[in-house]
C-alpha cells in the first residue's frame, strides 16, 4: 500500500484532503489526522473492522484501549452513561475544557464495540479543538477512535513526516496540517463519586482540575500492565538517562552522547549533539517540541541520550512523565 501525504496549504487542497479522509473513514479505513495534541490514527469507532485496522497498523496489543473522539457534545450520552452523582462535574468539565485536550473516562453504553475499550466497562472520550480535525469529524458525522499515529511503544508523532516514518506502507492517507500545537497527549481523568482520578498527566494540569474537584492519582496509572502505562511507552530506540533535578550533565561513557537540555547549553563541551527544549524556560514551547527533539536525538546514532529534568509544576508534570517513560521508568 502506498501512503499519500495530503497537504492543506490552499483551499482546494484542504477540500480535497477532507473529502479523501471522509471517503476512507466511511469505507472503514484508518487515516492519520492532526489533533492539537499529537497526530492520531483515526478510524470509525463504531465499526469493529475499522478499529481492528488501527491495531494492526500500529501493532498495538488488543488490551490497550483507544480514546474516542466525538463529533459534538450530543454524542457524549450516546456512548456513555453518566452517573447522576457525577453529572454536574462532567458538565462543568466539558463546558470548561471541550473542545480541548481533556479525555474523560466514563461508563460505556453497549453501542461502543469491545475492541475499542479492550473489554473494559468504561470508554475514554474527548472532543478535539484542531480546526481541520473538527471539520473532518463533523463531515464524517460519527465518533472516531484515534490513538497516536505511531507504532506501539514508540514516540508519539507531532508532524506528518513523523507519521510517515512510523506508518508508511501501512495506511492510505496522512493529512498534513503542520506541527501539532500542544505536542503532548491529552490529560486523561476518570470522574467518580466527585473525585477526579488522573490516569495520564497532560496539557490540562492538575492545578486546573482542582478548581472542579478533588484530584487523585488513579491506582490504574501505577499498574505496569495498566492500559497505556507500559514501561516501553514513548521510548526512543537509543537508551535515555533522565538526570536528577539540578545534576550537571556530563557526556560520560563510551561513544557519542546526546543531550536534551532544558533551557541553556551545557557547560561541558563533550556532547555530540545538543537539543534545548526552551531557551526562555517556557513549558508550552518545551512540550510542543519535546517529541520532535527526542526523535532528532534518536536518529543520530548516539550511544546514549541524557535528558535534564524539568521542574514538576503545571505542564512540567506531563513533560517529566513522558521523559520518565522515554527512560524506561514510566
Ligand atoms: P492514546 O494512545 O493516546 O490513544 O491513549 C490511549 C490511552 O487512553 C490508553 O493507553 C489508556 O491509558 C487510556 N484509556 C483509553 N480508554 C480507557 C479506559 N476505558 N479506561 C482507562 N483508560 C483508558
Ligand atoms: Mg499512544
Amino acid at each position: 500500500m502506498k501512503t499519500q501525504i495530503a497537504p492543506v496549504r490552499t483551499s482546494t487542497q484542504r477540500a480535497d484532503a477532507i473529502e479523501a479522509a471522509v471517503y476512507l473513514l466511511t469505507g472503514g479505513y484508518p487515516v492519520a489526522l492532526p489533533t492539537e495534541t499529537v497526530y492520531g490514527l483515526a478510524a470509525w469507532a463504531l465499526n469493529p473492522e475499522a478499529v481492528f485496522r488501527i491495531f494492526n497498523a500500529k501493532e498495538r496489543p488488543r488490551f490497550d484501549p483507544l480514546i474516542v473522539h466525538l463529533p459534538s457534545l450530543d454524542w457524549l450520552t450516546n456512548l456513555c452513561v453518566i452517573p447522576n452523582e457525577d453529572l454536574n462535574l462532567v458538565q462543568e468539565l466539558t463546558k470548561q475544557f471541550w473542545p480541548g485536550p481533556l479525555t474523560l473516562v466514563l461508563p460505556r453504553k453497549p453501542i461502543v464495540p469491545d475492541v475499542v475499550t479492550a473489554g473494559l466497562d468504561t470508554v475514554a472520550v474527548r472532543i478535539s479543538a484542531q480546526p481541520l480535525f473538527k471539520e473532518i469529524i463533523e463531515g464524517f458525522g460519527q465518533p472516531l477512535a484515534a490513538p497516536s499515529a505511531n507504532r506501539f511503544g514508540r514516540i508519539s508523532p507531532t508532524t506528518a513526516a513523523h507519521v510517515f516514518d512510523e506508518l508508511s506502507g501501512r495506511i492510505h492517507l496522512i493529512v498534513d496540517d503542520g506541527p501539532c500545537e500542544i505536542g503532548v497527549e491529552s490529560t486523561i481523568v476518570m470522574p467518580s463519586k466527585g473525585v477526579l482520578w488522573v490516569m495520564r498527566d497532560g496539557p490540562v494540569t492538575r492545578r486546573q482540575l482542582w478548581d472542579f474537584a478533588e484530584v487523585k492519582t488513579s491506582p490504574r496509572k501505577k499498574l505496569p500492565q495498566g492500559p497505556g502505562q507500559l514501561k516501553s511507552h514513548y521510548a526512543p530506540r537509543t537508551p535515555l538517562t533522565l538526570l536528577p533535578r539540578d545534576a550537571v550533565p556530563l557526556p560520560a561513557g563510551k561513544g557519542p552522547v546526546g543531550l536534551l537540555a532544558w533551557c541553556s547549553p551545557p557547560q561541558e563541551k563533550g556532547f555530540a549533539h545538543v537539543e534545548i527544549l526552551s531557551r526562555t524556560g517556557n513549558y508550552q514551547e518545551a512540550a510542543s517540541t519535546l517529541f520532535a527533539k527526542l526523535r532528532i536525538l534518536d536518529s543520530m546514532g548516539m550511544n546514549r541520550i541524557i535528558a535534564e529534568s524539568v521542574s514538576e509544576e503545571g505542564l512540567g508534570i506531563a513533560i517529566m512523565d513522558r521523559l520518565r517513560k522515554a527512560s524506561g521508568n514510566g
